[in-house]
C-alpha cells in the first residue's frame, strides 16, 4: 500500500476544484481519459513521499486527443479573428480567478516555492491576455508583384500541433506553448513532464471551458515521453513539434518529427555565462549573481551556472557571494518565505550531487553548499543547498554540461577577449549576462557572446512579448512574442489575376 500524506489529501482536494469531478488523466475533448499504459507515481518533492498515481495515456488516448484537435481546429478557425482574442481574454480570466489554487497546486506537485509559483501563474494569465490582442493583428501582405497580379500572403495555422515539456516550470511553459499556439490558429497537443503534469491538465481545462473556446482545441496528454510523446510526435496528424527539454530527448524528438516530415522548434538546456567585470556595481552583481543561478533551485533552462569574473576581484566577489548564498532560506515550497525549494526528483537530486562531487574530486573548491542542508535531512525530501564551486577549469565537466540545480561554478578571466571567448567556450547558446559600469563594453561583449537572449545589469528577466530561443545547442525556432506568431503558422502566397485579357502561358511566368 502507497504511503500517501497530508499532502497528497491537500492535492486532491485542489484537483478536485481544478478538474472535470477531481480526476487524473489525459484531458481529450475537454474530458478526463484514463490512460491505458503502465502506472506512473507522482512524488511529493518535499517529503519523497508519492503523491498519486495515474496510467500512461498511451496510443488509443493519444489517437483520441488527435480526433478531437482536428474539428476543434476547424471551427476556431472558422471563428472571425476578434472572437477568438474575445476567447483567448476569457482563459485569461479564468487563471486570473483560479490563480491562488493553480499557484498551490503546483507547488506542492512541482517543489517550487510558492512565492515563485504565485508570479509564474499571473504571467501564464498575462501570456493569454498579449496574445489575445494579437489574434486579430496577424495579417499578411500584399506583394508588389511585375505582373497583372494581385499578390498577397496569408499566415495560416499548421493544424494539430504538438508540445513536449519539461518539469521545471510546467504551467509556465505551458502558457508559454499554449498561448501563441491557438492565437495563430492552430489545436493543440501537448504533453507535460510525466513527473509534474497536474498544473498543465488544470490549465488546459481552463481553456476547455472558457466561453467561446472550442472543446477540444487544447488536449493535455498526461504520459511518459518515450511512450506517450513519442506516439504523439510520430501521429500521421501532427504537422508541427514544439519541445522544450533536454539536448539529448531534442535530438530524438526532431529526428522522430524529420521522419514524420514535421517541421520542429526545440528550446534545449544551456550553460549560460554571467559575467562580472571589476567596474561593476559589485553589490548588485552578488545580488544578481544569486538570482542568476539559485532562482527555482537552479533547476532553470537559462540559469546563470557559469559565474565568470574578472581576476582582481575574484577572491572578494566570491567570498560575498558566498555568504550571502549561504543565507538564502531553503525550504518547504508552501512556506511563504523559502527562496529555494526541493530538487523536483530523486534522479536529479542524486545527479546533482554526483556533479558536485566530480567537480571536487577534479580540483574545484566548495565555498558553500554541497550537499542536503543540516537541517532538511529527516525531511526525506529533495533538498539541495545553493553551492558554489570555485576555481573551476575551462574544460571540466562542471564548466561545460547543464547541472539543472543550484550548483555555481566560478571561472576568472583577465580581459574582454578572454571573458568573451570563455562565455563562448560551451557547445550552448541559451543566455548570458554582463555586470559592468562601461557602457560601450556592455554592447560590445552583448554583440559578442553567442545567445538567444542577453542581459546587462541584470539576469532572467523574461516576458512573452520578447522573442525567446537558443543558440546552437541550446535549440532552434523562438518562442514568445511577435516571433512565436511567425513560428506557429505557415506563409502562403495567394495570385490573383486582374488582366482584362490575360494570356496564359506554359511555364513559369512573372
Ligand atoms: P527531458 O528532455 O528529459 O524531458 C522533457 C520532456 O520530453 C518530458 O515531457 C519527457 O517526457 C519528454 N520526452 C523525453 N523523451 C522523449 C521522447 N523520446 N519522445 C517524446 N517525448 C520525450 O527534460 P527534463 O529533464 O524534463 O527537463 C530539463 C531540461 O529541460 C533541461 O535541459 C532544461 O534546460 C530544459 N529546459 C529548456 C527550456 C527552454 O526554454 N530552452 C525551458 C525549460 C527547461
Amino acid at each position: 500500500m502507497a504511503d500517501f500524506s497530508p499532502a497528497a489529501d491537500r492535492l486532491r482536494a485542489l484537483l478536485a476544484e481544478l478538474l472535470p469531478a477531481g480526476a487524473v488523466g489525459s484531458l481529450v475533448g475537454g474530458e478526463i481519459l484514463p490512460g491505458t499504459g503502465e502506472k506512473l507515481t507522482l512524488v511529493n518533492p518535499a517529503d519523497g513521499r508519492p503523491l498519486l498515481d495515474f496510467a500512461d495515456a498511451g496510443a488509443d488516448v493519444v489517437d483520441a486527443a488527435f480526433a478531437a484537435a482536428a474539428p476543434a481546429q476547424r471551427a476556431w478557425w472558422g471563428m472571425t479573428a476578434a472572437a477568438r482574442g474575445r476567447a483567448m481574454w476569457e482563459v485569461a480570466r479564468l487563471i486570473r480567478e483560479k490563480a491562488p489554487l493553480l499557484a498551490e497546486l503546483e507547488a506542492i506537485s512541482a517543489g517550487k516555492p510558492i512565492r515563485d509559483t504565485r508570479g509564474e501563474v499571473a504571467k501564464v494569465a498575462e501570456m493569454f491576455e498579449y496574445y489575445a490582442g494579437w489574434a486579430d493583428k496577424l495579417h499578411g501582405e500584399v506583394i508588389p508583384v511585375p505582373t497583372s497580379h494581385l499578390n498577397y500572403t496569408r499566415p495560416e495555422p499548421f493544424g494539430t500541433v504538438v508540445q513536449i515539456t519539461p518539469w521545471n516550470a510546467p504551467i509556465f511553459t505551458g502558457g508559454w506553448q499554449i498561448a501563441p499556439a491557438i492565437c495563430a490558429g492552430n489545436a493543440v497537443v501537448l504533453k507535460p513532464s510525466e513527473l509534474t503534469p497536474l498544473s498543465t491538465i488544470a490549465l488546459g481545462h481552463l481553456c476547455n471551458v472558457a466561453e467561446g473556446m472550442p472543446k477540444g482545441l487544447v488536449n493535455i496528454l498526461a504520459g511518459a515521453g518515450p511512450s506517450t510523446g513519442a506516439q504523439a510526435v510520430a501521429h500521421r496528424e501532427t504537422r508541427l513539434v514544439v519541445f522544450v527539454g533536454s539536448a539529448q530527448a531534442g535530438a530524438q524528438i526532431a529526428a522522430a518529427a524529420a521522419r514524420n516530415i514535421v517541421p520542429s522548434i526545440l528550446e534545449l538546456g544551456g550553460k549560460s555565462a554571467n559575467i562580472v567585470f571589476a567596474d561593476a556595481d559589485l553589490s548588485r552583481a552578488v545580488a544578481g549573481a544569486q538570482a542568476a543561478i539559485f532562482g527555482g533551485a537552479g533547476q532553470s533552462c537559462v540559469a546563470g551556472s557559469r559565474l565568470l569574473v574578472q581576476r582582481s576581484v575574484q577572491a572578494e566577489f566570491v567570498d560575498r557571494l558566498a555568504r550571502a548564498t549561504a543565507r538564502i532560506p531553503v525550504g518547504a515550497p508552501l512556506d511563504p518565505a523559502t527562496q529555494i525549494g526541493p530538487i523536483n526528483n530523486r534522479r536529479q537530486f542524486e545527479k546533482i550531487g554526483g556533479m558536485v562531487s566530480g567537480a571536487v574530486e577534479a580540483g574545484a573548491r566548495l565555498a558553500t553548499g554541497g550537499g542536503c542542508p543540516e537541517a532538511l535531512r529527516e525531511t526525506g525530501g529533495f533538498f539541495f543547498a545553493p553551492t558554489i564551486l570555485d576555481g573551476v577549469t575551462p574544460a571540466s565537466a562542471i564548466a561545460q554540461e547543464e547541472v539543472f540545480g543550484p550548483v555555481l561554478a566560478v571561472l576568472p578571466f583577465d580581459t574582454e577577449e578572454e571573458a568573451i571567448a570563455l562565455a563562448n567556450a560551451t557547445p550552448y547558446g541559451l543566455a548570458g549576462a554582463a555586470w559592468t559600469q562601461d557602457v560601450g563594453r556592455a554592447h560590445r561583449v552583448a554583440a559578442q557572446v553567442r545567445a538567444g537572449t542577453f542581459w546587462i545589469n541584470g539576469y532572467k528577466t523574461i516576458n512573452v512579448a520578447s522573442p525567446f530561443g537558443g543558440f546552437g545547442r541550446s535549440g532552434f525556432g523562438r518562442s514568445s512574442g511577435r516571433e512565436a506568431l511567425m513560428a506557429y503558422t505557415q506563409t502562403k502566397s495567394v495570385w490573383v489575376e486582374t488582366a482584362a485579357e490575360p494570356g496564359v502561358a506554359f511555364g513559369y511566368v512573372g
